[in-house]
């Protein structure tokens, strides 16, 4: 079997009688970066939940890391940060460290104290998207922004080979959002952690991944983002159902 961290066979999933997914194949290889756009309703959220195990597909096969989903077990080496990660309210009783060593407890387990190693751990993790400054902050009082990258901490304290993020710059500005994508960049490059980014940026996110997905139903387009930038807007327009402007950023 060929190296992949997430190989997709055939899958159809449809929620009653309502098709969302229809023979979907798909290989993210060790190393990418993969960005997966498509319209709204689209089935990228659906497909996620297929990935993370949190569904399960009418038809087809899945396999992560090399393993059959049914048999994989460690869950761990799959971090993911969902849209709705930056939602804390400004009461909420725990600090940037505190929300980053909950990233441990699948390892270390809830009631085990943690080690010089595992604080030592926290904090490069949070030095590793430049949050180690806010450690004893309460992580109510953060920006949108800010409280991602803790997110993505938490996420990285495991090591994980694979990040999953499901439109993690909803409601951020367009600085941080570039800020985010530098950061992915560089995990990426630096780590080797392969990322599935779901996102509604068809525009700037193209310099920073690797490959890029088109879903809507079916994968209506699965390349290299240079690929996928010279695709014309009438070509978008017939995925997306819609009229799309490309608008790429510089950076
Ligand atoms: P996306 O993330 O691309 O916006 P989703 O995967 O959330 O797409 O949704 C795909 C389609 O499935 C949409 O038409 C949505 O209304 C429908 N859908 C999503 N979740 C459910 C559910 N739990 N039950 C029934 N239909 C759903």
């Amino acid at each position: 079997m060929s190296d992949s961290v997430i190989s997709l066979k055939d899958i159809h999933f449809s929620y009653g009688q309502k098709e969302v997914l229809n023979n979907i194949n798909l290989s993210i290889k060790p190393g990418a970066f993969m960005g997966m756009v498509g319209p709204n309703g689209g089935g990228k959220t659906t497909l996620i939940k297929i990935i993370l195990g949190l569904l399960k597909p009418d038809s087809g096969s899945i396999s992560i890391l090399n393993e059959p989903i049914d048999s994989f077990k460690n869950w761990n080496r799959i971090g993911f940060v969902s849209q709705k990660a930056s939602s804390f309210n400004k009461g909420f009783p725990a600090t940037v460290y505190e929300v980053v060593s909950m990233g441990l407890t699948a390892k270390v387990g809830y009631f085990k104290f943690f080690s010089k190693k595992d604080k030592e751990k926290v904090m490069e993790a949070l030095q590793l998207v430049d949050m180690q400054d806010y450690a004893h902050h309460n992580i109510g009082q953060l920006s949108g922004g800010q409280q991602q990258r803790v997110f993505i901490a938490r996420s990285l304290v495991a090591d994980p080979e694979l990040l999953i993020l499901d439109e993690p710059t909803v409601g951020v500005d367009y600085d941080n959002v570039r800020r985010f994508y530098e950061l992915l960049y560089r995990l990426n490059k630096e780590k080797n952690l392969s990322l599935l980014l779901v996102t509604h940026d068809t525009g700037a996110m193209t310099k920073y991944v690797t490959d890029v997905i088109c879903l809507n139903k079916t994968l209506h387009f699965h390349g290299k983002s240079e690929e996928y930038t010279s695709l014309s807007e009438q070509d978008l327009s017939k995925i997306y159902g819609h009229p799309v402007q490309i608008v790429v950023h510089d950076h």
